[in-house]
């Protein structure tokens, strides 16, 4: 480590207890980020909702929690909505714990997409940190990020450009990407002449347009994710021929990359600002190349003809005419272009190098 070990507390999303799925991304994030950091040499401290459990590579964390009501989440809700606090709610009791036990911390490391810890920045006093996790869905939550980021933008850090350019930010973006436990996912050479969709079914995530490709080119559709919206995930179904979509349910990291590698291809489809997208990185990282839309996280992630294609925004049979080119690519350049670029190791060098010059330690 180049670095004195800080002593952090990393504030969970008030959606889901770890291990859920339930809080999507953010689950990996907060594993690659305390996994990460521990191996630099930092203290970690989790907090999170009761249930939670730590995930692999976190096991010298010390882990906390809350019970607690779920936060709705903010991109199933209208832009104008207002915040919305529930009776019993989580949000509030994993701060309170936060804010009374901050004086043991270096710094509090929020992922949580919500209105109360951004607010809360300039009221303590040891400094917080938010790794943003969301593009702009929310008019009050852009406009509590705009506050922050006046107030001192390096509590700020954002996975890709296209997230942070939401944002009204006063500075250049401090841009840390994600990274992954390379060794969880193993590559895989020779494929099934399967296509593959990965995430939270809801609509936001645009399985309709990847199963009407499927259809178009009459191949079969390999779904995997949890259902957040079951009349969604049946009005998907009921869009394209019977057997297009195989749904493949909800699988654990460990057996979701077996089974992601045996794919051709995967397709990429969200309809909105993806601040990521660590599905596509998932997929590359078992040699399968990605066809995806132009448009957020996966628009910087996919280099075309390299690990995959990139297509239109919403323009499905741009999609079906892409796959074919990208099952002709080179897997093991899908895995290489992950190896150089989202490592655990590499996304916990960004994340220092952001604590340290916000918390003004940086080495001149
Ligand atoms: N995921 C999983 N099992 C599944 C399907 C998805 O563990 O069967 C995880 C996947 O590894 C990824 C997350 O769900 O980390 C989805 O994250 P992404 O950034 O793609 O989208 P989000 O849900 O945050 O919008």
């Amino acid at each position: 480590m180049g670095a004195e070990a800080l002593r952090l507390l990393v504030v969970s999303t008030p959606v889901g207890a770890l291990g859920s799925g339930r809080g999507g991304g953010v689950e990996l994030t907060l594993a690659s980020l305390v996994a990460g950091l521990l191996e630099r040499g930092h203290h970690l401290t989790v907090l999170a909702a009761d249930g939670s459990r730590l995930p692999a590579g976190c096991e010298r964390a010390r882990l906390w929690s809350c019970p607690g009501v779920d936060q709705p989440s903010w991109q199933h809700q209208r832009r104008d909505s207002p915040v919305v606090m529930p009776a019993q709610a989580l949000l509030p009791r994993l701060w309170q714990r936060a804010v009374g036990s901050q004086a043991g911390f270096d710094a509090l490391i929020n992922l949580a997409y919500d209105w109360l810890p951004f607010w809360l920045t300039p009221q303590l006093h040891t400094p917080l940190l938010h790794l943003v996790s969301m593009g702009s869905v929310a008019e009050v939550m852009d406009a509590v990020i705009a506050d922050v980021a006046r107030w001192d933008q390096r509590r700020l850090a954002f996975h890709t450009r296209a997230q942070a350019d939401d944002f009204e930010l006063s500075e250049a973006p401090v841009l840390v990407g994600n990274g992954f436990d390379l060794e969880a996912y193993g590559f895989c050479a020779a494929p099934e002449p399967l296509l593959g969709w990965v995430g939270r079914i809801a609509p936001e995530k645009g399985l309709e347009d990847a199963a009407r490709a499927a259809a178009l080119l009459g191949r079969r559709l390999a779904v995997w994710g949890l259902v957040e919206d079951p009349a969604y995930a049946a009005a998907v179904e009921a869009a394209v021929p019977a057997g297009t979509v195989d749904w493949r349910g909800f699988l654990p990291t460990s057996e979701l990359q077996a089974e992601l590698g045996r794919c051709a291809a995967l397709l990429n489809t969200p309809k909105w600002n993806e601040a990521f997208g660590n599905v596509v990185v998932e997929a590359m990282a078992c040699g399968v190349p990605v066809v995806a839309y132009r448009r957020g996280g996966p628009g910087e992630l996919v280099q075309p003809g390299i690990n995959g294609l990139l297509v239109p925004p919403d323009d499905v049979p741009a999609l079906a005419a892409a796959v074919a080119d990208a099952e002709g690519l080179d897997r093991q350049s899908c895995r290489a272009w992950v190896e150089r670029t989202c490592s655990r190791a590499a996304f916990a060098e960004r994340l220092e190098r952001w604590l340290l010059s916000a918390l003004g330690r940086s080495p001149a």
